[in-house]
């Protein structure tokens, strides 16, 4: 399918002169997730995201965004991340020969995000500081240096990201009853909603999923509905205290019926666990939290039986093998002898 911006150019920005930039991205596997949605007794998708270039949905948006950066004449990229942010700016840049700095709040990026951005070849500061603070700092930096800021400030980010919700709908033939998404700064959402917006207004469909935004109890400014301070979650991709687009995914999700919920570190372990073992699918901790949020939902018979659901699973558990791992028993050490193994196994 060559990358988001041939599949949809139709729908996106693009001029004579924006760069058809591409690492392929977007086309990833819908899949059906049976045993889980039994268990819910709801017919329920993953969406899962951790199949692009990078492993994750941020590069749906990057590739619009650094495209339109070139196009604007920009002298480099900054970002403020999480990680997976900068992984995917990272290897933008590296594809388009554009320098990028990325920001990075000191100690609280997974290792496999931070190797990215490094093997890529970003410029990488870390920062005595939270993402808000590095978000705050990026802006600066762009500023006085002349860089495009590819956060999810950037509106071509949440352009390319509508590209989710028309990829669901061009798969299922109808939107989903129900779409649910993890929720950091609110940017997915709010750009996931805003292309079925798009794809109901030119006729595609005839109307607009309910949004679920789920959050980490440790970093739940939407689903409390107020400023979290000092935000702290296993699920490092939505440890965010201080939602960029907060307003508008308030918005998106009560125009479409949905809601903002949280759930705790240990239901989002479990729900990556059960993913992963029940289903054959390994996604990241904040990816879990909106199958997490699904499990809150039923114990309280908050979903509704039968209907059709899309979890989107936003990225790859491999990034963050640290907690997926930790509490788990490591292997078992044996003589590498047929009688030991059977000693194990029987
Ligand atoms: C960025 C990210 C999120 C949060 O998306 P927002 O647009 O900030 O709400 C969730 N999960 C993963 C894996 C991410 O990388």
């Amino acid at each position: 399918m060559r990358g988001i911006l041939i599949r949809y150019r139709h729908l996106l920005p693009l001029t004579s002169k924006t760069p058809l930039v591409s690492l392929e991205e977007g086309s990833t596997p819908l899949i059906p997730l049976d045993s889980t949605g039994k268990d819910l007794g709801i017919r329920l998708f993953a969406k899962f995201e951790g199949a692009n270039p990078t492993g994750s949905f941020k590069d749906r948006g990057m590739v619009l965004a650094v495209a339109k950066a070139i196009e604007a004449g920009a002298r480099g990229l900054v970002c403020a991340s999480t990680g997976n942010t900068s992984a995917s700016a990272a290897a933008y840049a590296a594809r388009t020969g554009i320098p990028c700095t990325v920001l990075l709040p000191g100690g609280k990026v997974a290792m496999g995000k931070l190797a990215q951005a490094m093997v890529y070849g970003a410029r990488v500061i870390s920062l005595k500081g939270n993402f808000d603070r590095a978000l705050e700092l990026a802006l600066e930096v762009s500023r006085e240096l002349g860089l495009a800021v590819v956060n999810s400030v950037n509106r071509y980010r949440l352009w390319g990201q509508r590209s989710v919700a028309w990829e669901i709908c061009d798969e299922l033939g109808h939107p989903p009853d129900v779409v649910v998404l993890p929720v950091g700064n609110a940017g997915n959402i709010t750009a996931s909603w805003a292309g079925f917006v798009q794809y109901s207004r030119i006729g595609k469909i005839g109307r607009i999923p309910a949004m679920f935004g789920v959050q980490a109890e440790g970093a739940a400014p939407l689903a409390l509905g107020k400023p979290c301070p000092e935000p702290e979650t296993v699920a490092t991709a939505i440890r965010i205290g201080r939602p960029v687009n907060g307003k508008k995914a308030r918005w998106a999700v009560r125009m479409s019926g949905g809601r903002f919920l949280s759930v705790s570190d240990g239901e989002i372990l479990d729900a990556q666990k059960r993913l992963a073992a029940c289903e054959g699918v390994f996604a990241e901790p904040a990816s879990c939290a909106g199958i997490a949020g699904l499990y809150r939902l039923a114990s309280q018979n908050g979903l509704s039986t039968g209907k059709e659901y899309v979890a989107v699973l936003t990225g790859n558990g491999l990034k963050d093998t640290d907690a997926a791992t930790s509490g788990k028993r490591p292997p078992v050490e044996v003589d590498a002898e047929l009688k030991a193994i059977r000693e194990v196994l029987l």
